[in-house]
């Protein structure tokens, strides 16, 4: 048995072997893809190469891949470089997305997190403001899948561009940016076993596009800076593995039937609609996040409570609340997501220690609650 189960994917997935080997070539052959001597070549060659791995992923063309420094800036970037004043976004965004523009209109979801594409219709036919719509593929948090589709038949039908954050799809579901007709698509590395601090947005061909990194012509004109060599291989690399191997439903299924035959008033939310397959947000009826998350640890499991917390603290679910959740509920629940390195060792591992906590915590506290 491995020294601790980590089932985090959704906050960072461990890099990928492949991804290591082609960051350590690329930092040791090294080069400036914008020299025209030999290095510079090659360091081109592996650039153009991670390029088209990415654009495979997701059924782009490689000159639609602009390499960013991560998904945070591929989100900001897609919603200033629209070029659009009137922003709409779903209210489960990423707050890489719901930062990004100021005055942003938000837009409701139901109980299991999915955008209410009647309201979505309403706002675009209420202004002649040509807008940007933008609405995520994957929660981070709950692993709900959004009909994207949809969004844009009616987001194009009234003239709106349309981005979509596919940061946790993309490597775990078949992402396809013509299938989606989207026109723009954020992509992280890190969340897919490349490192962190590297990111794509696919601009599709015609989009309009206005960088908002100038400098030098890198990217074709359209992000600026000498491109982050290494980073690049590492995506390209761990697209290329994601590719191959997308995730099941098995043991999220798994999970779940077990987790709810120990605690029958446990909820996983968004269970009524599409989701990742590897991911579930579970709440432990009468137990905080924290004190779960602190007692898997010591159990030598880590997982994640409500928002991922860049600050070392935790806060309420945002994602959550606007699904309607009742915020002492929201405090329950926890993030649990598999990765490319996760064996059936590790939900195993989860299901006897989350039993434990609910022997031990859970009956007392929802006793205490009651006797309150
Ligand atoms: N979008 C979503 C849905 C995410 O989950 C994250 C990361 O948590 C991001 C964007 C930001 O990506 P990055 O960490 O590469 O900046």
């Amino acid at each position: 048995m491995s020294a601790f189960a980590y089932l985090d994917h959704n906050a960072t997935s461990p890099l990928r072997p492949a991804a290591f080997d082609a960051m350590v070539e690329a930092l040791q052959a090294g080069g400036n893809p914008s020299s025209v001597h030999r290095s510079g070549r090659t360091a081109r060659a592996r650039v153009d190469a991670a390029r088209r791995q990415v654009a495979t992923l997701i059924g782009a063309r490689p000159t639609e891949v602009v390499f960013t420094s991560g998904g945070t800036e591929a989100n900001n970037s897609a919603l200033v470089g629209a070029g659009r004043k009137r922003v709409l976004v779903s209210a489960v965004e990423h707050d890489s997305v719901l930062k990004a523009a100021r005055g942003m209109e938000i837009m409701p979801v139901d109980g299991n997190g999915i955008i209410d594409l009647g309201v979505l219709e309403k706002s675009l036919a209420g202004s002649a403001e040509p807008a940007l719509v933008s609405v995520m593929f994957a929660n981070n948090e709950t692993g709900v899948l959004q009909p994207i589709a949809d969004v844009v038949r009616v987001a194009h039908a009234a003239g709106a561009l349309v981005h979509c954050d596919a940061v946790q799809g993309a490597g775990k579901v078949p992402v396809d940016l013509r299938g989606l007709g989207v026109d723009y698509l954020s992509l992280s590395a890190h969340k897919l076993g490349g490192p962190a601090g590297v990111g794509a947005l696919a601009v599709r061909n015609g989009a309009p596009f206005v960088p908002d990194r100038l400098g030098g012509g890198q990217e074709s004109n359209r992000r600026a800076g000498t491109e982050n060599l290494a980073g690049i291989s590492g995506f390209g690399a761990a697209a290329s593995e994601a590719n191959s191997g997308l995730a099941t439903t098995e043991w999220r299924n798994r999970l779940e039937t077990a987790l709810l035959e120990i605690a029958p008033a446990a909820r996983v939310h968004g269970a009524g609609a599409d989701r990742l397959p590897n991911t579930t947000c579970i709440s432990m009826p009468g137990v905080q996040a924290e004190t779960q998350v602190m007692a898997l640890d010591l159990a030598g499991i880590c997982v994640s409570a409500g928002a991922a917390c860049s600050s070392g603290k935790v806060t309420r679910s945002a994602v959550l609340l606007a699904m309607g959740v009742e915020p002492s509920e929201a405090e329950t629940a926890l993030r649990i997501s598999f990765g490319w390195n996760t064996v059936s060792e590790d939900i195993e591992r989860l299901i006897a220690a989350w039993r434990d906590l609910y022997i031990r915590v859970g009956h007392s506290g929802i006793a205490q609650a009651r006797a309150a």
